[in-house]
């Protein structure tokens, strides 16, 4: 979307979003504004509300934290929060998808557990570089950047980023081959001087570099790769992860096994911030000190995302009920997109998107579905896709609802 319509004069220009209106309540799949108007908010903090705002399960135990007198920030010190979510995360999450991980805070947000990631990697393995996938997104700090694949995100560090290299995404997610040859002989090509990298970086789902899924079979022959030249592989799981492609890593479907793990966003549930850094307890080599920071144990946090864990993932249900979910969400935009010339659906599990040849038209249909009360965002290198991320616990009705007002302006404006 590209009109400004609201900014206080205080305010800086760099923030993307432009919906005009004050949101005063949220509960669920919907936001209230100031004047009493309803949005079906399929946009859900960009993936950090798969469980919708203000969910009971989260914010009952969140009040009662709040009101016993226990420590709220923490640091990286012991507390019976913290205790209690590794041990959920553990036995819940980790241990019946047979994963071994160690678990690292490395501060709030999802760029910071990226940031862990690189230099992990790099510490490990003492080799420099990265490889990451043209349109990618990792994040807006300096480590995280230079591994981020958009131009225009890269001019806002002012100056070249280096460290990293692009491999191109498209010819391989959208494409039928998934052995790697042209970038395995470049690995293999030791005699031209080509610096063998420290880690691959990718996320199984671009979310904002335009809902594109990689294949199984792809990421499977990732991973090969990876193993076969003594890369780590890091999954960024801030966006994809937490459910959202219907299992609760999004790489799980490819039966991979990552090194190290990246995520933040809905890992709390309630919107607090948190951040993870899984990987292998090979890795653990950092000494005391060597990546710290001062909010890296966010103790309310710890107290939702261990009720969304125990809520959620203690058996299979959710998931089950979720893959209905799915299935319905997908067949619709299948039937939105054929509607539209020029126009192809994007995606895998509750992560959707719709793609158009002209790119104005994604903005255009936003900002028609947010006069009828849908809030959906555009993404992609021309932000030529509508990204759909309704939270996981939204009902039927509300997703055919969203839909329906999608679909009518998908009609409207490219008909
Ligand atoms: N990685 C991915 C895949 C993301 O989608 C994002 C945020 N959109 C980030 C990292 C950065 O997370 P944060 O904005 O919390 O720093």
């Amino acid at each position: 979307m590209t009109e400004i319509y609201y900014t206080l004069e205080s305010e800086v220009r760099s923030y993307s979003r432009s919906w005009p209106a004050e949101f005063v309540k949220a509960s669920g799949a919907t936001q209230t504004a100031a004047d009493g108007t309803e949005y079906l908010d399929f946009f859900a903090g960009a993936g950090a509300l798969n469980y919708g705002h203000n969910n009971p399960v989260f914010m009952e135990p969140l009040i009662a934290y709040l009101q016993s007198g226990q420590v709220l920030h923490s640091m990286d010190m012991k507390t019976p929060a913290k205790r209690k979510f590794l041990e959920t995360f553990k036995s819940r999450i980790l241990d019946p998808r047979g994963l071994n991980y160690k678990v690292m805070f490395p501060g709030p947000t999802g760029t910071n557990t990226v940031e862990a990631a690189l230099k992990l990697a790099r510490k490990y393995t003492g080799r420099q570089h990265i490889l990451s996938f043209t349109n990618a997104f990792h994040g807006m700090t300096l480590g995280s950047l230079s591994v981020t694949g958009n131009s225009m995100k890269r001019e806002g560090a002012g100056i070249p980023l280096t460290n990293s290299s692009k491999i191109p995404y498209d010819d391989y997610f959208d494409g039928e081959t998934a052995d790697f040859l042209w970038l395995e002989r470049v690995l293999e090509d030791s005699g031209s001087g080509v610096d063998k990298p420290a880690a691959i970086i990718v996320e199984t789902v671009q979310g904002e570099g335009g809902v594109r899924a990689a294949r199984a079979e792809w990421l499977r022959g990732l991973a090969e790769l990876c193993r076969r030249h003594d890369i780590l592989l890091i999954v960024d799981d801030v966006q994809a992860g937490c459910g959202r492609t219907g299992t609760f890593f999004s790489f799980e479907e490819a039966g991979i096994v990552p090194d190290i793990v990246c995520l933040s966003k809905s890992i709390s549930g309630s919107g607090l911030p948190l951040a993870l850094t899984l990987f292998r307890p090979e890795l653990d080599i950092w000494s005391p000190g060597e990546h710290n920071g001062t909010f890296r144990g966010n103790n309310p946090a710890f107290v939702t995302a261990t009720a969304a864990i125990e809520e959620f993932w203690a058996d299979d249900s959710f998931q089950q009920e979720l893959a209905g979910k799915i299935e319905l969400l997908q067949s619709r935009l299948e039937r939105i997109a054929f509607s539209a010339s020029g126009a192809g659906v994007r995606g895998r599990g509750m992560f959707g998107g719709i793609i158009f040849e002209d790119a104005e038209l994604a903005g255009k249909i936003a900002a028609e579905a947010y006069r009828n009360g849908l809030l959906v965002e555009t993404s992609g290198p021309k932000d030529e896709v509508v990204k759909l991320l309704p939270p996981l616990t939204v009902t039927r009705e509300e997703l055919d609802r969203g839909l329906d007002i999608l679909a009518a302006a998908v009609a409207a404006v490219a008909p």
